[in-house]
């Protein structure tokens, strides 16, 4: 995980949302999520193109997706 400046999360109950999945996936400018079948997958080797846009904070319910700034002591975006 050499370099990733951050990580995202997506809290459980969400992640099997296929609705959701899908919104975070066309929210994202760099396709850092993943639609499938199952729900919502993060795709790691996009995590560094993350340009903060908070699109995916956006279109997912308050507490559903979280994205933690590595480089700031965890300081993490959120609603
Ligand atoms: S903040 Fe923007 S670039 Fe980063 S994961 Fe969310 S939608 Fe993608």
């Amino acid at each position: 995980m050499d370099g990733v400046f951050i990580r995202v999360e997506v809290a459980e109950t969400a992640r099997s949302d296929p609705e959701l999945a899908r919104r975070l996936e066309e929210a994202c400018p760099v396709d850092i999520y993943a639609a499938g079948e199952a729900g919502v997958r993060i795709v790691d080797a996009n995590l560094d193109e993350c340009v903060l846009c908070e699109l995916c904070l956006d279109a997912a319910p308050p507490g559903a997706v979280r994205v933690v700034k590595l480089y700031d002591e965890d300081a993490a975006l959120e609603r």
